[in-house]
């Protein structure tokens, strides 16, 4: 499926389109792509610190003392895991 974006994925800058064969630019240019596997290393690295935490959370199932923080708690992973997998598909167009 071609891609409907026309901005850079990295700066949203527009991007030049060119017809004719080959993949679609995702980036405007090399120190956009460079920025984004930058970005994409970090974001991958922190979704799966979220996820460990979030099982290590759920493994320790309910807690007798401080139940309603546990629940806040994971809520918060279940957002930013949601939020930084946006964004990791966003860079990666
Ligand atoms: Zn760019």
């Amino acid at each position: 499926m071609p891609r409907l974006s026309s901005v850079c994925a990295s700066c949203g800058a527009p991007l030049e389109t060119h017809a004719g064969p080959g993949r679609p630019a995702i980036y405007c240019g090399d120190g956009c792509r460079r920025m984004a596997e930058y970005r994409i290393r970090t974001l991958v690295r922190r979704i799966d610190r979220y996820e460990i935490a979030r099982r290590d959370l759920l493994a320790r199932g309910i807690d007798p003392f401080d139940d309603a923080g546990r629940q806040r708690r994971l809520r918060a992973l279940r957002r930013w895991i949601t939020e930084d997998t946006a964004a990791l598909r966003g860079l990666l167009g």
